[in-house]
């Protein structure tokens, strides 16, 4: 029966070939990937085992090349290297950031624009969490470990809340977190105004609910990252997580990176 459905799938993706991000030295992991998610479209398996969803978090990782660029993707399958530090970091105006927090430049300038805007319509937006080095995200990752649990049984729930070192958005110096980290900021008057306006500044949701599965954390109403007022209005339409949009329209098969 397998078999049958194998040859099927081999024949319905041969049609999808001529999507762009389709990667041919993949196709067996595609064929595998849709015989375990019947019900996914091409379209997402192409994209899931491009991002690497095929295999378990934190097993295949690649190295990121180019950590200036203001469109890197940081996930559970693409690390920053011990030692980055972004050196054009600035403290966030302390009228939305009483803790004297860093940004990079383009994301602290687009940050306080932002808060601005929502000021004039009488909401108030606080950074609370920037910046954090590989050694910091360290201590955030191992905080809550008992003596004990095993790091392995520990992970399995902290995996889904807090990036390991190297993993984490904030080491980007792109990442911002917004006045409370409870799922119940979904629900204020500042949660809200951001769903729906940070793209405008250049910011993304970047852990949407119900992509949990993509993204491979729980929801996360508080965390925002930079990505430039034009592409962040592009992902914000698409409905796609970062994760997604980066690896339908921002990296190729053979072309590699798409931008500078
Ligand atoms: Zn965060």
């Amino acid at each position: 029966m397998q078999d049958i459905l194998r040859e099927r799938y081999r024949a319905e993706l041969s049609r999808m070939s001529m999507l762009p991000y389709y990667d041919i030295s993949k196709r067996e992991q595609y064929i595998e990937y849709k015989l375990k998610n019947e019900q996914c479209t091409w379209v997402d398996v192409i994209t899931y085992v491009n991002i690497g969803l095929h295999e378990d978090c934190y097993k295949v990782v690649q190295r990121i090349t180019d950590p200036y660029s203001l469109k890197i993707l940081v996930n559970k399958y693409n690390k920053l290297g011990e030692t980055f530090m972004p050196k054009d970091m600035e403290t966030i105006d302390e009228k939305y950031n009483p803790e004297g927090l860093l940004l990079r430049h383009d994301a602290r300038i687009a940050f306080e624009e932002m808060c601005r805007a929502a000021e004039r319509e009488g909401i108030h937006l606080e950074a609370i969490s920037t910046f954090r080095s590989f050694y910091y995200q360290w201590k955030i990752y191992l905080k809550d470990i008992t003596p004990v649990q095993s790091i392995e049984e520990y992970s399995v729930q902290r995996d889904k809340v807090s990036a390991r070192p190297g993993h984490s958005e904030h080491q980007t110096g792109l990442a911002v977190d917004i006045n409370d980290l409870e799922q119940t900021f979904e629900n204020t008057e500042e949660g809200k105004w951001l769903a729906l306006s940070a793209f405008n500044y250049g910011f993304i949701l970047r852990y949407p609910k119900w992509k949990e599965k993509i993204t491979g954390y729980n929801f996360e109403p508080w965390h925002y990252r930079y990505l430039g007022k034009e592409l962040s209005q592009s992902i914000f339409y698409s409905d796609l997580t970062y994760d997604e949009f980066y690896s339908r329209y921002l990296i190729q098969p053979n072309k590699g990176i798409l931008y500078e």
